[in-house]
């Protein structure tokens, strides 16, 4: 089962998109939630009425607490960045205020002359996780997503820290929903630009698995029901340009779509 959000005003709904349009990546006859899907698990959900997806705009599917990304986790795509596989995992933030949800722009700012999309499997945390092992961090994931990773590429090579190359407004599309309970063991993620496949990997490629990740970061940072954690982009990562459009795919999950267009002054 997956939950997803309805613009404008942020219900949420459920529905599984194998009953309904696998390619559009969202059910055709979902029911609205009254649950909340943090809280509760979906054998407990109270559903309402039937709602159209395909005519409702979605949004992002969590508003999380916190964004951790993850770098460097396929040993592939830390080589065509010119990088070592690490010995441990290489984290970092992305503001919150960097979140959109499917079918928003990505914008380009005038800041960076090179955008880059990393298609990658998102988590959602379910419970709260300190200095947790990985089989408890297991245990307190509640769902999976799909996210692009978008980063100014040539602000985080000139950059001390990632913090402005990875959080700039918009820089963190997910959606469209969650699909809970999800075999962290057998997900597999793949990007296109413009229709073309440029990534594909599965979960079985990381080179720290999702479990052991989560238990990672929350040595350091408590992670809170509604956070993301991205878990990493495999290798195939392209430039945006202006008008281009993006297409992040997690199997079981849907297909998460945004165009992309420069940052114009008032737009
Ligand atoms: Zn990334």
């Amino acid at each position: 089962m997956l939950f997803y959000r309805t613009g404008p005003e942020g219900f949420y709904a459920a529905g599984d998109p194998a009953a309904g349009d696998p390619a559009a990546g969202r059910p055709a006859a979902a029911r609205i939630l009254f649950s909340d899907p943090l809280e509760t698990a979906p054998a407990d959900w109270e559903l309402g009425r039937r709602v159209d997806l395909a005519a409702q705009p979605l949004l992002a599917p969590v508003v999380p607490g916190k964004i951790v990304g993850i770098g460097r986790n396929y040993a592939a795509h830390a080589r065509e960045l010119g990088n070592e596989p690490p010995a441990e995992p290489v984290i970092f933030l992305k503001a919150p205020s960097s979140l959109i949800g499917p079918a928003a722009p990505i914008v380009l700012p005038p800041e960076s002359e090179r955008v880059e999309l990393e298609g990658e499997i998102a988590v959602v945390v379910g419970r709260r996780l300190c200095r947790a092992d990985a089989v408890a961090a297991r245990a307190a994931v509640l769902g999976v997503t799909c996210a692009c990773d978008v980063t100014a590429r040539d602000l985080q090579r000139r950059d001390p820290t990632f913090a402005r190359a990875k959080s700039f407004d918009t820089f963190c599309p997910i959606g469209p929903g969650v699909r809970v309970g999800a075999d962290l063991d057998d997900l597999t993620v793949t990007t296109r630009l413009n229709g073309e496949l440029c990534q594909q990997a599965h979960v079985g490629e990381m080179i720290f698995p999702i479990p052991e990740l989560l238990a990672y970061v929350s040595r350091m940072m408590t992670l809170e029901p509604g956070d993301l954690v991205l878990t990493g982009t495999p290798a195939g990562v392209r430039p945006l340009a202006d008008g281009d459009h993006v297409e992040v795919e997690v199997s079981g999950v849907g297909v998460l779509s945004n165009p992309v267009e420069a940052w114009r002054q008032g737009g």
